[in-house]
């Protein structure tokens, strides 16, 4: 009976190494033999750094998998932010009416919603956690075939190459909707809440970050999202404090700033003999 088993993870995104994490620590570690290839240089999280651009809301549920695997430790000692409340409300409405919608922690018995953290930050702790396992870590190596292995795990993104020779086709849904993604300081404190105020062009998110900023994702119009992308920072957080109905205040650009397509991807199989899928590479969304 075989009894090790080669599996090449392609991708060290945050799905990538999460899964080369559980694998790893998981009860048939032993007989498997772990390979994670990125094309990119190895990702590193600094506190010298400034917040990066790239956060995520990860949910109580992530955080408890995280501290599965031992990476949630570190991820909570450095710049997280825990936020205890959301609001959701309509553009034809305001934050404070009783349509809007509201989640508070204290409703649900817990201290936190979940935790806004830097994706970089949740890739740095993985690998730690990578390198003291026996997982084999290629950074710098673009994938151009299909790799030799018992099981090829695509975790490689939206645009995902290892989807592409296994032959999977995508539904693909444009949105029309460009993401521009920035942070910036608020009149008023953000109160440790997730704010989202729902435009007819699509959705602004306002997020808590630990130093009293907010991280801002405003889905618009691609050429809404052109204009932000090429006007002052000035002229940016009056937009912006426009479009959050001035719920934090007057709004300033502080920090850097970029544009993300927006559309939504399903692969028509997440998994073939000897392929799987996983993250963006099976199924990506709306953030
Ligand atoms: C503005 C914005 C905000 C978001 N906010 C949230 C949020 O709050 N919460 C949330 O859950 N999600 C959020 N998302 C979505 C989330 O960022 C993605 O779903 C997630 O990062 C996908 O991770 P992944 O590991 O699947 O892919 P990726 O992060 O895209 O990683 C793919 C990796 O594969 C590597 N790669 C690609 N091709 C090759 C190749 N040929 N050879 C070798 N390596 C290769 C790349 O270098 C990359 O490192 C947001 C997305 C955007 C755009």
């Amino acid at each position: 009976m075989k009894t090790n088993y080669r599996i090449v993870i392609v991708g060290a995104g945050i799905t990538g190494l999460t899964l080369a994490a559980l694998l790893a620590r998981g009860r048939h570690a032993d007989a498997l033999e772990i390979t994670v290839i990125d094309a990119a240089a190895r990702p590193a999280y600094s506190a010298a750094d400034d917040v990066s651009l790239r956060v995520s809301a990860i949910a109580n549920g992530s955080a408890a998998l995280l501290d599965s695997v031992g990476a949630w430790s570190a991820i909570q000692l450095a710049r997280i932010s825990p936020y205890e409340a959301m609001r959701v409300w309509d553009e034809n409405d305001t934050f404070d009416s009783g349509s809007a919608l509201r989640f508070a922690a204290s409703e649900f018995a817990v201290p936190q919603l979940g935790f806004i953290v830097e994706n970089v930050l949740v890739q740095d702790a993985l690998l730690a956690v990578l390198d003291e396992c026996s997982v084999t870590l290629n950074f710098g190596t673009a994938i151009d075939s299909l790799p030799e292995a018992d099981l090829v795990v695509g975790a490689d993104g939206a645009r995902s190459f290892i989807r592409g020779l296994a032959g999977i086709k995508t539904t693909l849904w444009p949105y029309q909707q460009t993401a521009v993604v920035t942070h910036l300081k608020t009149e008023r404190k953000h109160a440790a809440t997730a704010w989202q105020r729902f435009l007819r062009e699509g959705p602004l998110g306002m997020l808590p970050l630990a130093d009293g900023r907010i991280s801002v994702v405003w889905s618009t119009t691609p050429e809404r999202a052109q204009q932000a992308m090429t006007v002052s920072n000035d002229e940016l957080g009056r937009l912006l404090t426009l479009a959050s109905d001035g719920v934090l205040g007057e709004l300033s650009v502080a920090g850097p700033k970029g544009a993300f397509p927006l559309c939504a991807q399903h692969a028509e199989s997440y998994v073939l003999p000897g392929i799987a899928l996983i993250g963006d590479a099976a199924h990506a969304i709306h953030p």
